[in-house]
Order: C-alpha cells, then structure tokens, then sequence
C-alpha cells in the first residue's frame, strides 16, 4: 500500500488497485434487465457502460433495454398484480417489505461499497444511504395495514369509500442516491399494493440491479421489474406507456416537464420529486463554529449532488466575515479523495459530463465579477487527475439573477449574499423558480419560525440540514414538484379512491 511519501503514481495506482479489488468483490454478475422474476438480455441485445467516476475505468457493461422491453415489463407486472399481488393482504405486504429491510440490512456492506464504485460518494455516506433504504421498508412495513376506509349512512344510502392500488406503476429516478431513491419508489408503491418498473439512472444502475438480485428470493415474480437504459430509449417509452396507471419521477426539473407531457397522453397521475436551488438563511445571534458546520454540510454533503442542497447562503452582514472565514477553513481542512477511504469528506462528481458542467457555470460566474473565496477548478493534485473531482468553491458578488444563482448546478458551489434587511434578503432568497427546501441558523425562536414561514419550500430545516425521518414528508414547492414521498401521505400517491353507494331501499 503506497503512503503519503510514495509519488504521485504510486498513489494513483493505489486507488486504481483498491477500486479493481472492490469491483471484483461486489459488482453484480447479472446486469441484464430484471422481468418477470428473471434476469433477461434486452431484445435489441444492447448495452451500454457504466463508469466508476473514481478512476474513469468502465465498472460493468449493462443492459440497454428499449420500448420493446419495456412492453414486457409492463405486462409482467400487469400478470404478476392481476395472478397473485392484488390478493395479498396488507399483512402479507408487511411481511415482505420487512424481509426486503432485513435483506438489505443483511447485504449492507456489498451494497454500500458498490454504490461508492457506481457514483463516487464517500463510503461513508454511502452506509448512510443503505440504512435509510432498509429503513424505508420498514416504515411502510409498519403503516401498510392502516388502510381504513369510510363509511356512510344517510337514509336509505349506505356508501363506503375505499382505496384502491393503480395495479402496475412507472418509476423512474435519478443517479445521486440511487438505492435510497430506488427504496423511496419501492417502498410506497409494494405496500399500497402495486406491480412496478423501475427504471435507473444510466450513470448508476448497479444497486437497482443488485437489489433486484436480493428481492428475487423475497418477493414474487413480476412485482418488481427493473429495465436499465437511456432516458430517451427507455424513461421515455415508460413514462407515456398507456398500461401505466401512474409514473412517479426523481429527477431534474427539465426531465419532469417531459415526464408530465408523456403521462397526459393517457392521463396518467404523477408525482414528480425534482431539482432545488435552496436558501440558507444565517441570523446574527448564531454561534459561528456550529453555523460553519451546518453550512458545509448542507452543501457539500453527497459532493453537492442533492436536490435539497443549501447552495445559497444568505448571511447576517455582523456575522458575514467570520462564516466565511470559517468556511474557507473548513474547506481547507476537507479530505478530497479516493470516496472508498474512511477518511474522504469529498469524493469525484459522478461523470465527466457533470464536471464539464459545473466548470462551466463556474467560468460563467468568474466573467461576470463572481469572487471565488475557495475553489473554482479541479483540485491541483495529480493523484485525483483521472477522476471526475470538483473543487469545493465558496462564490461572494454575483448578481442574484445570474444563471450559476438562478439554476441548479447540482455540484460542491456555494453562493453568498450579505444581508441586513430581513424584507430584502427574503425577497431574494424567494427569487427562484425552485422550492424544495432551506434552512434557517439562529437560536431566535421567533425569527426561526418567522423565516420558516416566509421561505416558499416544502421543507425547512431549523438548526439542521439533509436530516430526513420517515413521516415528515418531503418534497416541493413551485417548480421542485408535485407530491410528497417519506410519509404517509405517499400511499395515497399511489392509490386511488373508490366510492360504492349502496341502496338500502
Ligand atoms: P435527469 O432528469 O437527467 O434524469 C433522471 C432520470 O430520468 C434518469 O433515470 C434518466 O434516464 C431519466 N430520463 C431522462 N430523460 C428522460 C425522458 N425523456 N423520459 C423519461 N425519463 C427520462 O436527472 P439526473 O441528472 O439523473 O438527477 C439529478 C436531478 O435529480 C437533479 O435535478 C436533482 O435535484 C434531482 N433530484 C431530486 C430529488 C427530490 O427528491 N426532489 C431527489 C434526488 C434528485
């Protein structure tokens, strides 16, 4: 193993050594569709490669399914609903839901390390990940029989009101928590009684297809279908299919207006999670160390690439100077790195495409004024120079309208604004097309709430950031979307409601 001392390459080939072990251990033998309960060549025989952003060195060659295999996932799923799922209890949904926690508890490790490989987040985080996604299971485990219904008598009427699943779902997600989100479809979709195709991201379908490896023992045939591929070749067919009774997106904003003209061709029902440009508001009473935390985190968590990052800071001119500060040392202290090291803060954005795209905003910014206090570029370092690593970078001067403020950069940038009128800078902080979230840093109880109130997202976070808990829903105001997921909100997202009236007369 090479230490600090050793050059440049020896490090580097470190990295490349440590990945091609970890690849061998824990990158699924099957990456071919996964339909009807079996692992199947797509019928253009086609793949495609997916890369580990680490090293740029193609991880494993997957299956790049099309319409036509998408058509026989749908209708998998539509005989796997119509011969067994529909006549499972809610108790046997519990049952299998908490067996698909305890396998993904069981395999843990395996999938925590292959979704390092896939995407670049730290290990770390990346252990964070798989336990929400067990847990997911479990919370819908524990509300899935809490399906009451009503009822209603009024003379000779008698009517009930139950709900009912849609019976075969599309499901497609992004490439930036790719088993937590695939668990954050799933989980709803499986307990509220529905058959699902899952389409993956194209960057990162490796857990998807692993995970459909693990469910294979646990839950019958066709119930969950999993079609890897391209956004346009199979995303697309999916989400216009006219058997889909409802599509439930993860994405960007730009992909989710698609999305929503393909299911009004038939009318489909959506749900759409999508992008954020999220405001963090720092009063001038915080305590400045334990604010640079929660500002570093906020953004630079998962390299950046949340939708719900804090990506523009909105600090208290009395306090503006020491944050920053703060946060340039902070960013000074931040382990760039190999993301399969314990000790990396930050690992490689998840494709060069990303990169060219974040280097891109961050020129546009430089030429109109924008100071950069830290970062701007990749990292000057040898070792990182095959991998898709960005610099973190604290922006201050750009006009709030500029592009790199107004659009989702979905990367480690961060934008300051100072203020000390409360009116104006929420204005501002207000002056975006998205409203995911924000946070709010102060120990005023009443400015807290006050700010909470004012910031036009679904999810405010006082004094924390990204801590998410099953039943607190979550999801976006404006153009972040259309729906809420986490909660119990969310299996009514993915049933319908039927009215019987009964005469009694
Ligand atoms: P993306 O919109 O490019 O792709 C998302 C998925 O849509 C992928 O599976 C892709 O193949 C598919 N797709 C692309 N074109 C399609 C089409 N024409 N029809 C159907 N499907 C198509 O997004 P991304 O770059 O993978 O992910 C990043 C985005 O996801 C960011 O905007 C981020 O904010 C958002 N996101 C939102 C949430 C949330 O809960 N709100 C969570 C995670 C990510």
């Amino acid at each position: 193993m090479a230490s600090h001392s050793d050059s440049a390459e020896d490090r580097r080939n470190d990295v490349m050594e440590r990945h091609r072990e970890a690849a061998d251990a824990v990158v699924p033998e099957r990456t071919s569709l996964y339909i009807g309960g079996e692992f199947t060549e797509p019928a253009g025989g086609e793949t495609f490669a997916t890369i580990d952003p680490t090293t740029t060195q193609e991880l494993a060659s997957v299956a790049r399914g099309r319409e036509a295999d998408v058509n026989r996932a749908v209708e998998a799923a539509w005989e796997a609903f119509e011969t067994e799922w529909s006549e499972h209890s809610p108790g046997d949904r519990q049952r299998i839901l908490t067996e698909i926690a305890d396998v993904i508890e069981a395999n843990a490790d395996e999938l925590a390390r292959l979704e390092t490989l896939d995407n670049g987040k730290p290990i770390t985080e990346a252990r964070i990940d798989v336990d929400s996604a067990a847990e997911q299971f479990r919370y819908f485990a524990g509300i899935v029989r809490e399906n009451g219904g009503e009822t209603m008598t009024e003379g000779s009427r008698y009517g009930q009101v139950i709900s009912e699943p849609y019976g075969v779902v599309a499901q497609v997600i992004p490439w930036n928590f790719p088993l937590l989100m695939a668990s954050w479809k799933l989980a709803p979709a499986l307990a509220a009684g529905n058959c699902t195709v899952l389409k993956p991201a194209e960057q990162t379908p490796l857990s998807a297809l692993r995970l459909a490896g693990l469910l294979d023992e646990v839950v019958p045939d066709g119930v969950v279908n999993v079609v890897t591929g391209f956004g346009e070749e199979a995303g697309d067919p999916l989400t216009r299919h006219p058997d889909v009774r409802k599509v439930a997106f993860t994405g960007s904003t730009a992909v989710g207006k698609q999305v929503m003209t393909n299911a009004a061709e038939n009318v489909t029902d959506v749900t759409l999670e999508l992008g954020g440009k999220s405001p963090v508001v720092v009063f001038s009473d915080v305590d400045v160390p334990k604010a640079v935390q929660l500002i570093t985190a906020a953004i630079f968590y998962n390299t950046g690439e949340c939708c719900e990052a804090g990506s523009r800071l909105f600090v208290h001119e009395d306090v503006a100077d020491d944050v920053l500060d703060g946060l340039v040392n902070a960013i000074d202290e931040m382990e760039i790195g190999d993301p399969l090291r314990e000790a990396t803060d930050l690992g490689p954005k998840v494709s060069t495409e990303q990169v060219d795209r974040t280097l891109e905003y961050l020129e546009a910014a430089q030429d109109a004024g924008g100071r950069f206090l830290a970062g701007g570029d990749r990292p000057d370092d040898e070792v990182l120079s095959e991998g898709c690593y960005v610099e973190p970078t604290l922006i201050e001067g750009l006009e709030h309208d500029h592009a790199a403020v107004q659009e989702e950069i979905f990367g480690p940038v961060l934008e300051v604004f100072r203020w000390t009128d409360y009116e104006t800078m929420m204005e501002l902080a207000n002056d975006v097309d998205y409203g995911l979230a924000g946070g709010v840093i102060t120990d005023d109880v009443t400015q807290a709430n006050r700010a909470a109130r004012d910031i036009e997202a679904g999810y405010i976070w006082i004094n924390s950031y990204h801590d998410l808990a099953p039943g607190l829903p979550f999801g976006g105001y404006k153009q972040s979307g259309i729906g809420r997921e986490l909660s119990a909100d969310t299996l009514d997202h993915y049933r319908q409601t039927k009215t019987i009236n009964l005469s009694l007369g």
